[in-house]
């Protein structure tokens, strides 16, 4: 053996040079209070209408946030009218491009802090908010940035103009990264910006207004009301926003589907949704098991697009499952903030209510409920261990609804045509994803599966350039890409 000699220069270096210290050792210091963000300046809200946040890994307090009300919204749309008016919507696309360049470099060189924060805020472990969120939040924004000068290519032969004031309003699974979705194109295009997060996940969100401060954003172009679904009502109902774009449940985007009705508001709407995960036999199974894992528990199964129904080819379902339970038994549970934590804490106690109400629903409609036991799970926070539902009915309650927590249900399949009928018995259509190792199998299903989305020995995979969005109960409209640009869009 070749043993290190004291005067190995890399040990030397090791000693001399400190590592960058971890993201989750960074300091991110949470506000006492958010207030919004209003025409450029952080106000503090109403003290009457303060609220507290949590943290879901704790279930201790983390932050008061004030609530705004009708007549705060209104101060929030009239500056952003104003903004379009006066800068944002006749401003050179070459030169909006630039203020979003701008933010999508700060993003990058804040992204630590900002991992910290969503972590914390929203209970999903640093590893995805530092590896996957945050990234694709900086992408985002260079992504769009780079289309604010090509807008006349966009759509060939036709010229464009922005729509005018958007009201945005977005969910807490992805806090910042459902932000950089909306913000971006919409300021791409011209469109000045009325934004509502969810009532539980504010911190990022007021973290990006600092952002777009330093970035000297034109006050105005990007307002931020904090506040639950009242907040976000009067959004829809203000007569001054002529668009709204709402990623959430099917149930409130129902509501706001019939709130704008015959109000010439324009919509998009990213819902809800059910999505499949279809295991062939000549798949590479464990390329499977990890995708699955990643499609359902890495997340908390807090996504809108987890592959919370599992459909594994009969002939090696149980070989299949074997391999799974056995992966789900190394995954850690736990802290949000240690970067080996797998899975995180659901966002809220109602949430967490909510999931363990499923499993009920499950038990008692005879599923047999297996959850890992290898890794404790955390007795304060709000935790749920990866938890398998099998022996299921397609007709079963845990089959049909989204219940947005690692709960995956398990089904089999014997041929493709069987496969696509049952990940196609749902109402809703926003995402799936195909295992296999045939090429012809792989399109053929593909193409025939009703989903917005569909990966090919994948999941959960983004990209700016992608569009992405459902159909059916999972909504209309698409964010990113190209076709990410057309609701913020008129065409003349
Ligand atoms: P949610 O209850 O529908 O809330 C979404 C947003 O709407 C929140 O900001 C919420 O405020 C606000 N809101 C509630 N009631 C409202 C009303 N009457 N008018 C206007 N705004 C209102 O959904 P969630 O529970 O936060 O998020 C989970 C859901 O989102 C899941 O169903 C998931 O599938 C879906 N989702 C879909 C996508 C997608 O791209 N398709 C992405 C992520 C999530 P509060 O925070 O106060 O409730
Ligand atoms: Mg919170």
């Amino acid at each position: 053996m070749n043993q290190q000699k004291p005067s190995d220069p890399t040990l030397k270096l090791r000693g001399a040079l400190p590592l960058a210290p971890a993201p989750e050792r960074c300091p991110a210091p949470v506000p006492e209070r958010l207030g919004h963000f209003i025409g450029g300046e952080v106000v503090p809200g109403r003290d009457e209408s303060l609220f507290t946040s949590y943290e879901p890994a704790t279930g201790e307090p983390l932050c008061q946030v004030a609530a705004a009300d009708a007549e705060e919204v209104d101060r929030a749309v009239t500056a952003a009218r104003s903004a379009f008016d006066r800068v944002w919507g006749g401003m050179p696309g070459a030169e909006r491009g630039k203020y979003l360049y701008r933010i999508a470099r700060r993003i990058q060189e804040r992204s630590r802090e900002l991992a910290v924060l969503e972590s914390r805020d929203n209970g999903k472990p640093i590893r995805e908010t530092r590896d996957v969120d945050l990234p694709l939040v900086a992408a985002h924004f260079f992504y769009y940035a780079g289309w604010a000068d090509k807008l006349d290519y966009a759509i060939p032969g036709q010229r464009v103009r922005p729509v005018g004031v958007a009201g945005q309003i977005i969910p807490w699974n992805f806090p910042l990264l459902m932000a950089a979705w909306k913000l971006a194109p919409a300021l791409a295009t011209g469109n000045t910006v009325v934004l509502k997060p969810a009532e539980t996940t504010p911190l990022t969100a007021m973290m990006l207004a600092e952002i777009l401060a330093e970035a000297e954003l034109p006050p105005g172009v990007v307002n931020i009301v904090n506040g639950a679904g009242a907040t976000g009502a009067a959004l829809v109902d203000h007569p001054g926003v002529d668009k709204i774009a709402f990623t959430g449940s099917t149930e409130v985007g129902r509501i706001i589907t019939r709130a704008t009705a015959g109000s010439g508001k324009r919509l998009t709407m990213e819902l809800g949704g059910k999505g499949a995960n279809i295991v062939f036999a000549d798949a590479a199974l464990d390329q499977a098991v990890e995708g699955v894992i990643d499609g359902i528990f890495f997340n908390q199964g807090q996504v809108c697009c987890a592959g919370s129904r599992l459909l594994i080819e009969e002939g090696i379902a149980a070989a299949f499952l074997d391999r799974l339970k056995r992966r789900i038994e190394t995954l850690r549970i736990g802290d949000p903030l240690d970067k080996n934590t797998d899975v995180g804490a659901l966002n809220s106690v109602e949430q967490l209510q909510r999931v363990q109400r499923y499993i009920e629903i499950g038990r008692r409609q005879g599923a047999a409920v297996w959850q890992g036991s290898a890794c404790p799970t955390p007795e304060q926070g709000y935790f749920v261990a990866p938890t398998l539902l099998t022996g299921v009915q397609q007709t079963d309650t845990v089959v049909r609804e989204e219940i947005f927590g690692p709960v995956l249900s398990v089904l089999t399949f014997r041929t493709p045509d069987e496969a696509i009928r049952k990940a196609n018995d749902t109402e809703y259509g926003l995402a799936a994803s195909v295992w296999t190792e045939k090429a012809s199998k792989l399109f053929e299903v593909a193409h025939a599966l009703n989903s917005g989305v569909v990966w090919a020995n994948g999941a959960n995979l983004f990209d700016p350039a992608s569009p992405f969005g459902g159909m059916r109960h999972s909504g209309f409209g698409r964010e990113g890409g190209i076709a990410g640009l057309w609701p913020y869009l008129e065409i003349q």
